[in-house]
């Protein structure tokens, strides 16, 4: 079948929730993707921050096809041997204490919310405690995820939304204080937004809110389901400030591909919150899942990828601020590590830029309103960074 025969296909049979890009993949190799018609892509995407190690690598497919021999499902009515190893691995990675596996970013955060509510409902009794979230964020899709997304686009068609949470500025220790009272139980944050255009937490916002949350016993839950992962150079964005969360959710690289996500608690938390029953999923935690999860684990120690990040981003960094110093249609660089943004200029269609690119074979996504985005694999090299420097320059 013909490219065009493929996409019609899907317009004809998939519910039109995304205007897709009018290619079709076919395989990936390291960071590069190919269409069907055999085009080249350097992927500076990675399915969304989520191919954190590249396409292709022998070591996870080779575990994830032993894991296939053995056992792809028990449920969660018995134990399995990758969930043993996984949850220890995320668990000592992160320094938390207790993992509860899900199957998406969005059921990280249902899962989180519940914590919360948990949480509160433990000390009080009461069913009526509300939640902070930020305004510009990105949480997902599903109901509760929704409703702490800062975003009346998003929100608007779906109300009535679940109630309780109230919405403070990003970075404005002053606005998240005048929310809080007595009934607030969490507040809810990327630590480097990444929808919402690729706002790096202050690190005095991050240790005010933290201390907010300490006198007044509120949980400060980060989500980490895209800034991740390594995405910063750190395991977990939050390690860079010596800030801890008491509910971490995470997602997208967590699986490299595989879908899975998970939230994680502190001791404390785990203590004081959900116990057997309270919470559920079918999938959730499955051995395949896990397996991908203990492997890509694994790779991150073995190949040092913390350290290469912390690199390959500082030479990232450096060759896109050239870029913005000599592009007329590019304001400013704004990011972290390999999570970075381009801001276009006034009257510049971030869009634009992207198809352009893509037509170069370069793969690049949007972010906000005016932002082109990059969250490349976390394995690429310097020579990646050129190849696609040269790339995005014609474009601009
Ligand atoms: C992608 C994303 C989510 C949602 O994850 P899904 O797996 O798409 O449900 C939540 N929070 C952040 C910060 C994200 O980037």
């Amino acid at each position: 079948m013909e490219s065009k025969q493929y996409i019609d296909q899907c317009e004809e049979y998939i519910l039109h929730t995304y205007n897709r890009f009018q290619i079709v993949l076919e395989k990936g190799n390291g960071v590069y993707l190919y269409d069907v018609n055999g085009k080249e892509y350097l992927d500076f995407a990675a399915g969304i921050a989520v191919f954190a190690l590249g396409y292709n690598d022998k070591e996870y497919n080779d575990a994830l096809k032993g894991q296939i021999d053995k056992l792809i499902h028990t449920s969660n009515l018995f134990y399995n041997v990758p969930a043993a190893k996984a949850s220890k691995k995320l668990a000592e990675a992160s320094g938390l204490s207790k993992v509860f596996f899900t199957n998406s970013g969005t059921e990280a955060i249902e899962g989180a919310i519940k914590v919360a509510r948990k949480y509160a409902y433990n000390k009080d009794g009461k069913t009526d405690h509300e939640i902070i979230a930020m305004n510009h964020s990105f949480h997902g899709r599903s109901l509760g995820a929704l409703s702490v997304t800062g975003n009346t686009k998003y929100q608007e068609p779906f109300k009535p939304l679940i109630g309780g949470i109230k919405f403070a500025d990003f970075n404005d220790l002053e606005s998240v204080k005048a929310q809080i009272n007595e009934k607030t139980c969490a507040i809810i944050m990327e630590t480097v937004q990444g929808e919402g255009g690729l706002y790096p937490v202050e690190p005095e916002f991050l240790k005010g809110v933290k201390a907010l949350c300490e006198e007044n016993d509120i949980l400060l839950i980060l989500d980490e389901i895209q800034c991740g992962m390594g995405r910063t150079g750190y395991q977990f964005a939050w390690q860079e400030y010596g800030v801890e969360p008491d509910v971490m959710t995470c997602a997208k690289a967590l699986g490299c591909g595989v879908p899975v996500g998970a939230f994680v608690l502190n001791e404390k938390t785990a203590k004081a919150s959900l116990v057997a029953g309270d919470h559920g999923t079918t999938y959730g935690g499955n051995p395949f899942a896990c397996a991908a999860v203990d492997k890509v684990l694994d790779i991150f120690e073995e190949r040092k990828i913390l350290h290469h990040v912390k690199e390959i981003s500082e030479y990232l960094e450096k060759k896109l601020d050239e870029l913005v110093e000599k592009s007329e249609c590019l304001s400013m660089r704004r990011g972290k590590g390999l999570m970075q943004g381009l801001v276009v200029k006034d009257g510049v269609k971030p869009g634009d830029i992207v198809n352009k690119a893509l037509d170069n074979g370069l793969i690049v996504i949007t972010a906000g309103s005016n932002v082109v985005r990059m969250v490349p694999p976390l394995v690429i090299t310097k020579e990646h960074v050129d190849e696609m420097i040269e790339k995005l320059q014609n474009c601009l």
